[in-house]
This record gives structure tokens, sequence and C-alpha cells, in this order.
């Protein structure tokens, strides 16, 4: 019965998708589908973690993911492969569909490097599937995400805390023990082990837009083009004849349910900023927001969840008026920028967003004028913060493109500002204006930041 199955899957698959990995096939109706048991599964055996390779994951890529407790994500193509009687999990050099190499270390021009080797516990002779312990390299190796990364482990309070398996993809839960600073802590820690799906259709990288290439600290601040891919979503049109059609798939974002009930609607409208940009590029409801009464910690740590967290520092003593603003982090495919996850963490306090409100605007606002503010305007400081921070998820950068471009006599200019706005970018770091003059008149809900005419431009292009 199993046998026939398989049969019928590997059929399924040659028939829909000659590049596409065995184990995902693209769907267009409903994106990636679970590829039964030919993906990686683990399970915790006396305190192991046991992971089962099937035969038909060797030697494809795959994408190992480290979710650190501070918000970074860590990640990097690996492919699994069996060298006699031994597994190796190697990490090759990149073929990027720009036509260029990206290298495993800088300047090295080696095609694989290896990671870790395992003995092969055992094999499943009938089902062509392999045992290997993983324990050490998710407890006990300190890997080199990037060049030169190093950690400094404590093993005694490392543990291995469960394993889950997913559609396409295996979550590994750990803590960490590591020195920081001159602190031992033991820190939440998760990976991941994730199918890729076929490279979709990337963008070609041009410094004169305002994206991201595909590893996004590279070289985008350059002022020539390089062979490189935008990083962006896979939005594909539900209703391919339709000038503008619902994508097969929004960017859905989950709200964490740590973000207070009275901002949400204010963080979502910030995401919602950007919906008529998705519509110029010819997606209708291109977005979702979803606000989450809980969050599972499994879903939390899948390559599928984008989450908007509400960042715990401002409520730490020491750093509770942190810097105005908030960050990201992404998980990008390399071999064509396509973005697979994208996390927004809201760092700004209310008491930050006010006094630098507060310096700009108050003359203009007299709801400015009294602490606290008004619900109202907070809400829409904050509003500002989750549309530029959606800005980065979509793949824009700081670019601080724009800044002083509009005309002077623009700024007191209600009609303009209520089109134009008073800078043509919410990725830029103009703030709130602080230009026009008290006896302007101009509404003080002109005065902040919005999603512009170029982030609106950016969209369609890519
Ligand atoms: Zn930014």
């Amino acid at each position: 019965m199993r046998h026939y199955i398989c049969l019928i899957i590997l059929l399924s698959f040659l028939k829909t998708s000659f590049a596409s990995g065995p184990w995902t096939e693209y769907n267009n109706e409903n994106g990636y589908q679970a590829g039964n048991d030919a993906f990686l599964t683990a399970s915790v055996v006396e305190d192991q973690l046991i992971l089962t390779v099937p035969e038909e994951v060797l030697n494809k890529p795959i994408l190992f993911i480290r979710y650190d407790q501070s918000g970074k994500r860590r990640f990097m193509q690996v492919i699994w492969s069996l060298h006699g009687d031994r597994m190796l999990l190697k990490v090759p050099s990149i073929r990027s569909t720009a036509g260029i190499i990206l290298p495993i270390k800088p300047n090295l021009t080696i095609e694989e490097n290896i990671l870790s080797v395992f003995p092969i516990e055992q094999k499943e002779m009938d089902l062509d599937k392999y045992q290997i312990d993983i324990t050490a390299l998710v407890l006990h190796q300190s890997i080199e995400w990037e060049p030169g990364f190093t950690e400094n482990l404590v093993p005694a309070i490392t543990l291995l805390e469960g394993a889950k398996n997913l559609e396409d993809e295996v979550i590994i839960k750990t803590r960490r023990g590591l020195v920081m600073g001159e602190s031992k802590v033991s820190l939440p820690t998760f990976y991941g082990f994730s199918a890729l799906p076929d490279p979709m259709r990337a963008r070609r990288f041009d410094y004169r837009m305002g994206f991201y290439d595909e590893e996004t600290t590279g070289i985008h601040f350059w002022l020539r083009n390089s062979p490189a891919n935008i990083s962006r979503w896979r939005l594909q049109k539900k209703f391919k004849d339709q000038k503008v059609s619902v994508p097969v798939k929004p960017i859905t974002f989950l709200m964490s349910p740590d973000i207070p009930k009275k901002w949400r609607p204010y963080i979502k409208a910030g995401i919602m900023e950007w919906l008529p940009a998705f519509e110029s590029a010819g997606f209708k409801d291109a977005l979702l927001v979803k606000e989450m009464d809980s969050l599972d910690e499994w879903q939390a740590h899948s390559i599928h969840s984008n989450i908007i967290y509400w960042s715990p520092n401002k409520y730490l003593r020491g750093s509770e008026y942190e810097d105005y603003g908030g960050t990201v982090a992404k998980i990008i495919d390399f071999r064509t920028g396509e973005i697979f996850r994208g996390d927004i963490f809201m760092g700004a306090s209310e008491r930050t967003v006010m006094e630098k409100y507060f310096v700009r605007a108050a003359p203009l606002d007299k709801r400015a004028r009294r602490f606290p503010f008004p619900d109202e305007l907070v809400g829409s400081l904050f509003q500002v913060i989750a549309a530029h921070e959606a800005g980065h998820i979509f793949g824009l950068k700081d670019g601080n493109y724009g800044e002083f471009t509009y005309p002077w006599e623009k700024m007191n200019d209600s009609l303009w500002l209520r089109t134009m706005g008073h800078t043509p970018s919410i990725m830029n770091y103009s703030r709130s204006s602080n230009i026009p003059q008290p006896e302007d008149c101009i509404s003080p809900s002109l005065l902040v930041q919005k999603v512009g005419p170029t982030d609106r431009y950016n969209i369609r292009w890519a």
C-alpha cells in the first residue's frame, strides 16, 4: 500500500513539475503541499535527537534555520549527502539565478563545505530512509552561521526540549547555554529544517531602486549594478487574465498576543497602508493581518509564519527608553531573493513615540501639548513604525531616498500633502513634518509620515 502511494506521488510529481524537489510540489491553489513522509522527520529518543532522512531528500538543497531569542534568524542552505556508511551535512556555494555564485566564505572558491559528519545509526531497508543522531549538531556544535561567527558554549545548561514535524519542515526546540558578556545564560533556541520550493522567477537588482539584494547585507549600497536579485515575495495572481487579481497566497502577518489590544488596529493599519502599492502591481488584497489570542510555539517558529512582535525591551529596566522605531528579521532564498518569512519587532515605547512627536509637532498639534497623548495620536505614531518596518519586510531598505526633494512651498499645501505626503517615502527618516507654521492650519493627520508615491512605485517595479 505504501509503495503504491509513493508511486502515485512520484508520478504526479513527474507530471506537474520537472524542477520541483520531490518532497514539495507547488500547487497553484493552496501553496506548498505536504510531501507526507517524504521530508525529514525528527524524534526525541532517550534525550537524543534522531533525524530520519529519506532517500528523496539526499543531495537536494534545503534550508537550515536558527531562531535566536534575540529575534535574529540565522539560516543557510544545506545538503544531506551519503558518504560510505556516514551521512554528511554539507553547505554548498549557491548559484544565484542572477548568474553569479554566492561563495561559502568571501573569496573562497570551493563548491561545498562540510558542516558535520554523522554515522548512520540505522537504515530502514524497505523505505530507503536513514536514521542519524543529530543531538550534537543542535546542542554542542558551534555552527558558523556567518563567516567568523563564534559562540562560547556552556554544555551544563544546554538542553534538548522537543521536536515537531510539520508539513515540509522539522522544528527543534532547545535551550542553549552560552556565555554572554560576563554571564552564563540558557537561551531558548529553535532550529528548523525546511524544504525549498522551486526557485521563483526573480527580479534583477538595480541600484537605482529601493530594494535590498538577496543577501540584504551585501551590495545594495553600491552605486553600480552587480549581478544579483532583489529580495521580494513570491506573489502570483490567482486569476492570471485579470489586470488586478487576488494573489494565490497573500502575505500574511500574525500579530503576537503580546501586542496591547488598543494598539492592534493601528499596527494593522500601518501594514495595510501598502495595499494600494500592491494593487498598482496587479494584486488585490495582497496583505492579511491576523490578531492572535495565543501563538503556538511551533507555529511561531515555522518558516510559513510572519509575526509582528511587541518588543519586551521597552518594559525592561535599563532599556525602557529604547530608541524610536523597530526592527525586522527575514529568511530569504539566496538563489532568487524570495522572502520566505519576515518578522517585525515593534521596538519603541509609548513614551518614546510621544516624546519624539512632542519635539517636532507640539506647536502644530494641540493633542501633543499634554502628556500622555490621547490613544488615537499614540496609535497613529505606532502606525508609522509598523508601515516603515513592513516596507523592510517587502524588501525595501532604509534608503533615505526622496528626503528634501519636495518643493518647499508644498509643505503647507494641504492638497499636495493629502496625495503626496510631506515626504515621498515611508522608508526614509524624515519623521513627522515640523515645517508648517501654526498659522498654516495644516491638519495634524498630514504631519505624520505615510507610505508614499516612491514606495508605490518601488513595489510596482518589483
Ligand atoms: Zn528602517
